[in-house]
């Protein structure tokens, strides 16, 4: 059997082991400690724009306490892009809140404006102003924020910025994550950096930083034994973790690098192969390309294509089954133009990891040639 390729594995730079050790040696064996600090100062310098960053124990509970900290409560309706993974939509419930899904633009493949405001001016008819807009750049492909923005100053609804998947994206020059009210990031396995599982909060101003901080453990009062007049969670990253972290952040550039060089790599191999179509960065935007996604002509080419890799130990996968046709959504208000459901029939993401050798890459692009010339 041919090595397996994976979707997107770990990819783990020179220094990480050497930071987890520190924490051992020094029996930092806790949710703060030195590496945590040293990683939210990295992120803080990396994403620039003043953003003050809060290291988590995933990107779910970013979204979460970003949530909660912009006043989702329960009854709350949230706007939500319905083109994403899971997570980006879950925590809008964890709240007692609804999501209200709304489609794709063909430009990003991320919230479309048009269909945004049309929801908002509906909703605020109904007597049910939205409370917040979680807006996603997907594959770390940037949405498009000065139009959301714009949609959010007019009718004073704050942005929840979903930046896990866009770590090292850009949007006229401003890192993805310093854009919305609060931004989140995810630094799960496959993630384009990874400490096995985290993530964070990015925050305009040290005193939601705080706040966040405060709900992150246990919502512990100021006094010396333990009092609590709020509901809190256990969501800080470990000392451990944060110490994979703070070596991967040295890599980051590198690792952005290693995926913008996967997209041209395709697109220039596989520009003779009738059908296929890469997604374009608009001017102005820079996409980390965490995932490359392809367009096929139809579902069952696409399909054939998901197979023939499958049966070359080649792993990919369809894009995101968008949120309102997900079983567990089926109650939810959507709107939608049909965008994120033929993305869905047709798309497909390809094998994007930093770690891929010209000939694995090689080898993807022979079968999928071979399938469709
Ligand atoms: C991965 C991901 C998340 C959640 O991050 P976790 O760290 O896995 O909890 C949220 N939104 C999007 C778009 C993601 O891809």
């Amino acid at each position: 059997m041919l090595k397996k390729i994976w979707l997107s594995s770990p990819h783990m730079g020179k220094t990480e082991e050497l930071y987890v050790k520190e924490a051992f040696d020094s029996n930092w064996i806790a949710p703060l400690g030195p590496n945590v600090q040293h990683f939210e100062n990295s992120i803080e310098d990396y994403i620039g724009n003043n953003v003050h960053a809060a290291c988590l124990s995933s990107g779910t509970g970013a979204i979460h306490l970003a949530l909660e900290l912009l006043g989702v409560g329960h009854g709350d309706e949230v706007l939500c892009q319905s083109f994403t993974f899971s997570a980006s939509a879950n925590p809008i419930t964890y709240l007692g809140a609804s999501p209200i899904f709304i489609d794709s633009e063909e430009d990003t493949w991320n919230l479309c404006p048009v269909l945004l405001e049309k929801a908002i001016e509906n909703r605020i008819k109904k007597g049910k102003k939205p409370k917040a807009i979680v807006a996603v750049h997907l594959y770390g492909m940037p949405y498009k924020v000065d139009e959301i923005n714009a949609i959010s100053r007019k009718y004073d609804i704050p942005v929840v910025e979903d930046s896990a998947e866009a770590l090292g994206s850009t949007y006229k020059g401003f890192q993805c994550g310093s854009l919305g009210e609060i931004g989140i990031l995810s630094f799960n396995g496959n993630k384009i950096i990874t400490t096995s599982g985290g993530g964070a909060l990015l925050a305009k101003s040290e005193e939601i930083k705080r706040r966040a901080v405060f709900l992150a453990t246990q919502a512990r009062d100021n006094a010396p034994h333990y009092q609590h007049s709020h509901i809190g969670y256990n969501y800080r990253m470990s000392n451990v973790l944060a110490g994979i972290g703070r070596g991967q952040m040295e890599v980051l550039d590198d690792r952005v690098a290693a995926r913008r060089n996967n997209f041209d790599f395709y697109r220039k191999n596989l520009s003779e192969v009738p059908g296929i179509r890469f997604l374009e960065e608009p001017r102005g935007t820079r996409s980390n390309r965490w995932l490359t996604c392809i367009l096929t002509p139809s579902y069952k080419i696409r399909e054939s294509i998901r197979l023939a890799l499958g049966n070359e130990n080649i792993e990919s996968r369809p894009l995101w089954k968008p949120m309102h046709l997900q079983p567990v959504f089926k109650d939810a208000i959507s709107f939608t133009n049909g965008i994120s459901e033929a993305l869905f029939e047709k798309g497909l993401c390809l094998p994007s990891g930093s770690n891929l050798e010209q000939m694995d890459l090689e080898r993807i692009c022979n079968v999928i040639k071979k399938e469709l010339v």
